[in-house]
Parts: C-alpha cells; structure tokens; sequence
C-alpha cells in the first residue's frame, strides 16, 4: 500500500499493489479531500497495465475508463480525459464523453482539488511520475527523458553508458530498482510453497550477475514472502534456471533419445534435491519488524529443463558426453560462455581420493558462482581440509555455499527507510556465513 499525503501530511489517495511485480498497480483509492474520518465519501479506481507496467488507463466502478495515458519509448507521459471533478467522474452524474478521453489535460486548472492533473501518479513501467518536474522515480535515481538523472549506483553491471536506462531496449525490459534493468517478466501466478494462503513477491530479478565469481546471466531469483497466519512469516528464495540439454557422442554414443530424455530427467531431479533446502537463510542484522523475512528463508532450486534443439532463453547450456558405464571423465564449467561439459556418469558417486562426488553436483556449485575449494592458491585456504564439501572432493553443500543467495537478498529486498539496514546471512550451529567471512571470493 502505498499512500499520498498534502502539505498537512494528510492522505489523499491510496494505492494498492499486486503480488505479480513490485510495480503492479491494481486500485486506487481518492476522494473529493483527504481521506480522513468524517470526510467526504472515497471512490475506488482500477488500474489497466500492459505488458511493461506501463499504466495505461483508469477504470471507475462502472466500468468506464476515465482516465488514459501514452508514453514515450523512454517514459513521458500524456494524459487525457477526466476534465470533470471526481464525484461526477465516479458516479456518472455528470456529462461525460468517451471523446475526453483523445485531448490531453493541459492544465491543472481544469481538474477539480486535491487531485490536481492526474488522478494516477504512478505512470511508466508503474513507476512515480513527478508532475511538477516531469521527472520519473526510478527508486534508485530520477529518471529525467529515458535518462537517469545520475550515475547508475552500481556502476557497469548492465553496460558501458551508465546514464542509460533500461539497455536502450524500454520495450521488453523494466528496472524495478533504478540500477539494473530485466527482461519484462510474463505474467504468471505466484508459485507459494504448498498450504500457503497468500504473499507476495518481495524482490525479482531476471537473469541474475551472481555468486562471488559475479557469473553472468546465472539464473533469475524470486523471493516470496509468506503472510499466513499472524504477522510476517517465513520466506521462499526461488533460484529458477533454464538449462538447455545438448548431447553428444563421447566414447559410446547415447542409444536412443528416451536414454538421453531420462538423464536430463535424472539431473533434474539430483540437483533440485541435493541444492534446495540445505540451510536456511535469517535476518543477521536489522530489526525484525523493519526488514524482510525474519523467520527466515528457505533456498528452492527450480530448474527448467529445455531439450537439444535450439533456444534463445537459456542460462546455460549443457553438453553431455555418452561414456562407457562406470567410467570417469573430468568436466568443467565455463562461466564466461554459460556452457558446462559433462558426462553420463556425472550423476554416478565417484571416489575422489578422500570422498565421494557426483560431478553434476559439484559443476552446478560452479554455476552458482561457487569456487573450488581444493588445490588453492592464494588466501582462500580455509576450506582445504573439509574434503566432504560438494566444492572439494565430497558431495554435501555446506552453509556457506548458499552465500551468493543470502548476499543477494540483503542487496534486493527492501530496506527500512530508516535506522538499521537489514543483513541476511546463512544459518549455522558454530557462526552466520556471510561473503565476507565465508572467504570465498577470488
Ligand atoms: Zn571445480
């Protein structure tokens, strides 16, 4: 809920928000004066966006839209219609006609106080619109005419130009935060953990630059914020993939495609199974009432599996050598491609010397940004001796491999307007892993 105050820090309009995106506009709520006890009546409004977030009608509670916007590719915005004061625009005791809505308001003397212009501030991609500037809130930075108004804080993540906005590209991607833009997200219903009652998405974002290597384009994170029961409650991370399977011959070749269709459904399984739910990520430092999530966020891998084939929308793509059954061959991980090389027996245990390990499992650690902790050089010595360790010679994933995922939530989810910023960090019995004491940057 968002709310919108005069100069007497009254409320002049409401609005609520949906559970799809963080700048989903679903209602409106304005009346003819604040919206007080004892005041005048307060009408309800719905608002139309397309498939960018773009704002781009207002209905009443007849059905009648009353108010409708375009933009420009970089977000200026025109209204037209509503030249009526709001109680006739709601309930239609008034002259009114659909021809309002094809001449732009021009000023704000036609439009009856308090909502002077406009009756929705909330415009491009759903984001504020300030009418006495024309500037855009980007949350992070101003956006002023498809530019931010200064430096992109988190300096050349998504480009060279760091006043750009939106990869020059405003038609399929949004940037929720002001600093990184994603690709448009479609329009599904939230996926809450099973005997959820209701939530919502806290962040999102596509096509994640993750994990202490900052592999790029690793995967696209959600975290779904439970609300059932009384107060906040615990917190989903869904780590989502799009793996392209490509299967080549190797030392035998693959017998037929049910063979190959039955390994990707097998490495499916293994990874979502052996990566999800190890440890749980909690609010380290902040309080619980300000910051997201303090009870606490469990880790859901949820792969996609795309079949040979050729795709555009994948993270990574996978090639699987056919070799002899009970074999060994090495694989690796290509973090600057997205490709991985492995093979059919990668789902098989393999003494390593010290431990047991499949090798799919210690390439996806690789593919979440993770490092090899054997055979170090330099400082990061601390992990050599825990040979179990699904990023040494074993198979279990520890804590502090679920770092990059608790270091992304501290960076994502929303922070406190004021007072104590929220950190998260992975539970452990002995201490909280963070990047900075997990030591596993390169
Ligand atoms: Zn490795």
């Amino acid at each position: 809920m968002t709310k919108e105050r005069n100069g007497s820090d009254q409320i002049l309009k409401t609005y609520m928000w949906g559970q799809n995106y963080v700048d989903e506009l679903i209602k409106i709520n304005a009346g003819l004066g604040p919206i007080t006890a004892s005041h005048s009546p307060v009408w309800p409004f719905w608002a139309m966006q397309d498939a960018n977030y773009n704002v781009i009608g207002i209905v009443n509670k007849t059905g009648r839209q009353v108010e409708r916007y375009e933009y420009t590719p970089y977000g200026e915005r025109t209204v037209y219609g509503r030249q009526d004061v709001l109680t006739n625009i709601q309930e239609e005791t008034f002259w009114f006609n659909d021809a309002m809505l094809t001449y732009p308001q021009l000023t704000s003397a036609r439009i009856s106080w308090p909502h002077p212009v406009t009756l929705c501030d909330f415009g491009f991609q759903g984001k504020m619109h300030d009418t006495v500037t024309g500037q855009i809130y980007g949350v992070a930075r101003m956006i002023n005419a498809g530019r931010f108004s200064r430096r992109d804080p988190e300096k050349y993540i998504d480009g060279m130009n760091l006043y750009e906005h939106l990869g020059s590209n405003p038609i399929t991607r949004v940037d929720p935060s002001g600093t990184s833009f994603l690709i448009v997200p479609t329009l599904v219903a939230p996926t809450p953990a099973q005997g959820d009652a209701g939530g919502w998405w806290v962040a999102l974002e596509a096509n994640v630059t993750g994990g202490p290597l900052r592999i790029n384009n690793a995967y696209n994170l959600r975290l779904w914020e439970s609300t059932r029961g009384i107060g906040k409650s615990a917190c989903i991370l869904y780590v989502k993939m799009t793996l392209q399977f490509k299967f080549k011959k190797g030392t035998r070749d693959w017998a037929s495609e049910a063979e190959k269709r039955a390994w990707m459904n097998n490495y499916v399984s293994a990874i979502e199974s052996a990566w999800s739910n190890q440890h749980r990520i909690i609010l380290a430092e902040g309080d619980a009432c300000d910051c997201k999530c303090p009870n606490g966020t469990q880790v859901k891998i949820q792969i996609t599996p795309l079949f040979e084939g050729i795709h555009v929308s994948e993270h990574w793509a996978l090639y699987i050598e056919r070799i002899k059954d009970g074999g060994f061959q090495g694989s690796s991980t290509n973090t600057s491609f997205g490709s991985v090389k492995l093979d059919s027996e990668d789902l098989t245990p393999w003494w390593k010397g010290t431990d047991f390990q499949r090798g799919a499992m210690h390439e996806f650690g690789h593919m979440l940004g993770l490092s090899d902790e054997y055979n170090v050089k330099g400082g990061v010595t601390h992990w050599l001796k825990d040979t179990g360790s699904v990023m040494h010679s074993g198979d279990a994933v520890r804590p502090h491999h679920y770092t990059p995922f608790s270091e992304w939530i501290t960076d994502k989810a929303p922070q406190p307007k004021k007072g104590e910023k929220c950190k998260y960090a992975v539970q452990d019995g002995k201490k909280n892993w963070t990047y900075e004491n997990a030591g596993i940057h390169n």
